[in-house]
């Protein structure tokens, strides 16, 4: 692509080459020589503007330059970087207006960054002093309540959990009375409902202020947004920014991978979400009979209804946090025994764990290989690259970055031989463009295989993809869990999205689930006939 002269270790790269419309002037930042360039920036509009693409092309660093933290250095690299320089480039733009209000203060932008584990290492006191300390609006008690950190704002930092951190940086950001709002990735480690009710949130606060947004859950960033800018580009050597588009067709644009204004291809292939019956594995061979399980666990107590699970078919198991979803599935997996209850079946498993050990001393290519036989031409095609790990395999296991770790620990767990894979929340670290890749990866595997998969995960467009059938748990974080038997896809959706209170509608064009907006005819109807799940 002419960033550098070496050969590319970017598969990326075959698809999508540098444009040639991309000349040197249009780079608005460089982090060094030879290293990442941004093209473009992005207006931020009246309303909510996401961004969507995939990991290591720009976004993060186009929302640390709107909110003032990073002043783009416009390729000059042998100067220290200079605002009036900025201001020059952006003459005549509404960004050079935005630019000159945000140096003398008169624009006040609010950050939740991406990275939130660094959080308790900075803040000091408790959740409720920090969030009372930045309260500009007077809203504690509401957003508290919205955000369901009641039961957290006793605690210091380093006692919270992931999903607990998250809200409570939510919260922090929407107490504070800003002009321009910055969510870098809000939906990590949320479950469905959190992510709606922050979803809430941040839709409030671009009812009066400007949002942008940053979201790899599609449904999420659909229900959010108003405009998207997709960004492409190679991860860590380029990114581009392009033009607005209304949600629905960006989104859309995105699924089927050609951006036509732009004449770039970003994938090979079309996500296309097929407006047909779930695939009915009924009268194949059974592969795993359970009767009702129970289990008690601490305070914890959980109750399965017993099911039957066929051969070749991938049930979706879905529900809120803490409610014993990963208890189930490694008491099927014989990790943990059931105080009452049988699991009938002479099957092997293979087992994703939720959180990911990283205390293998070796590289990736020697964990895969004592699995199995990674050079096979089936290996290379099924799992090597689509899970893009060609240039992880010399790496150490114990260096992976979350999203990589996430992906070599779906390899490891389908690289066995197995009957039943337990994937547990696959889509964790992962960017838009992996969450789909894995979820085609996931579900030929189970076509290939003969096996059957069971998939936890709270990507409900991931799960929708994928799913043949739906376990729904739902119940009372930490005391209490109940989970159904496996429900028929249309039967199980329509259960949990209904605990979920949002109704579903198909797009027209690619299929994919798009949440009604709340009290429109549409809505109201569905409700009415209990269709919580599409009408066709
Ligand atoms: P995204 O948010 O789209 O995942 P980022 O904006 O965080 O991407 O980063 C884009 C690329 O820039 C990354 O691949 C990374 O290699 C590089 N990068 C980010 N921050 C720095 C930095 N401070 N110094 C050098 N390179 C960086
Ligand atoms: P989910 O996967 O739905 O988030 P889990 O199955 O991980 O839920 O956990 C369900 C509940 O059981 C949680 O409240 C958790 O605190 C509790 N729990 C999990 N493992 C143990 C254990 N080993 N001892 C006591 N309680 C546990
Ligand atoms: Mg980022
Ligand atoms: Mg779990």
């Amino acid at each position: 692509c002419g960033i550098c002269t070496k050969r590319c270790p970017f598969q990326a790269i075959k698809i999508i080459g540098l444009p040639k419309e991309l000349s040197d002037e249009k780079i608005v930042h460089s982090y060094g020589k030879n290293r990442f360039r941004l093209y473009g920036l992005i207006t931020p509009r009246d309303g909510v503007t996401g961004l969507l693409g995939p990991n290591g092309v720009g976004k993060s660093t186009i929302i640390k330059i709107l909110s003032g933290e990073l002043i783009p250095n416009l390729n000059n690299l042998s100067k220290a970087p200079d605002f009036s320089k900025v201001l020059d480039y952006f003459s005549g733009t509404e960004l050079q207006n935005y630019f000159e209000k945000l140096r003398q203060k008169g624009i006040k932008p609010i950050h939740k960054p991406q990275y939130i584990d660094i959080l308790p290492k900075v803040v000091k006191g408790n959740v409720s002093e920090l969030l009372k300390r930045v309260d500009e609006t007077g809203n504690f008690e509401k957003i508290v309540k919205a955000l369901e950190i009641e039961n957290v704002l006793d605690r210091s930092f380093d006692q919270l959990s992931g999903g607990e951190l998250q809200r409570v940086a939510i919260a922090a950001a929407a107490l504070r009375e800003g002009d321009i709002y910055y969510f870098d990735e809000p939906t990590s480690w949320l479950d469905v409902k959190q992510r709606f009710s922050a979803a809430k949130v941040i839709r409030e606060i671009a009812e009066k202020k400007k949002v942008v947004l940053v979201e790899h859950d599609l449904i999420v960033l659909d229900y959010l947004s108003d405009y998207i800018h997709i960004l492409y580009g190679v991860p860590a050597a380029y990114g581009v920014s392009t033009h607005p588009r209304g949600t629905r067709v960006g989104i859309n644009t995105y699924l089927d991978g050609f951006l036509k204004e732009e004449n770039i291809r970003v994938r090979k292939t079309p996500i296309i979400f097929e407006n047909r019956p779930p695939q009915d594995n009924s009268n194949r061979p059974i592969l795993l009979d359970y009767t009702d399980i129970k289990k008690t666990q601490g305070n914890f107590s959980l109750s399965v209804s017993g099911g039957q699970i066929y051969q070749g078919e991938v049930v979706g198991i879905l529900g809120p946090n803490g409610i014993g979803k990963t208890t189930f599935v490694k008491t099927l997996s014989g990790i943990t025994n059931p105080d009452f209850g049988e699991i009938v079946g002479d099957i092997k498993v293979a087992y994703k764990p939720q959180y990911i050990g990283t205390d293998y001393l070796g590289t990736v290519e020697e964990l895969l290989s004592e699995i199995t036989n990674i050079n096979s031409s089936f290996y290379k095609s099924e799992i090597i690259k689509p899970l893009s790990l060609e240039n992880l395999l010399e790496s150490e296991v114990k260096d992976l970055s979350g999203g990589e770790l996430q992906r070599v620990a779906i390899a490891t767990c389908l690289s066995h031989d197995a009957d039943l894979y337990l994937i547990d929340e696959p889509s964790a670290f992962l960017d838009v463009e992996q969450r789909l890749t894995t979820s085609r990866v996931i579900r030929r595997m189970a076509d290939e295989k003969d096996a059957a998969m069971f998939v936890v995960d709270h990507d409900i467009l991931f799960q929708d993809y994928i799913s043949d059938r739906f376990i729904v748990f739902s119940g009372v974080s930490g005391i209490n869990g109940t989970g159904s038997a496996p429900l028929k896809k249309r039967e199980g959706a329509n259960k949990f999205l209904k605990e979920m209170n949002i109704t579903f509608r198909r797009d027209l064009d690619t299929k994919r689930p798009r949440i009604n907006k709340e009290g429109s005819q549409r809505d109201t109807y569905q409700r009415e006939i209990g269709e919580y799940y599409y009408i066709d």
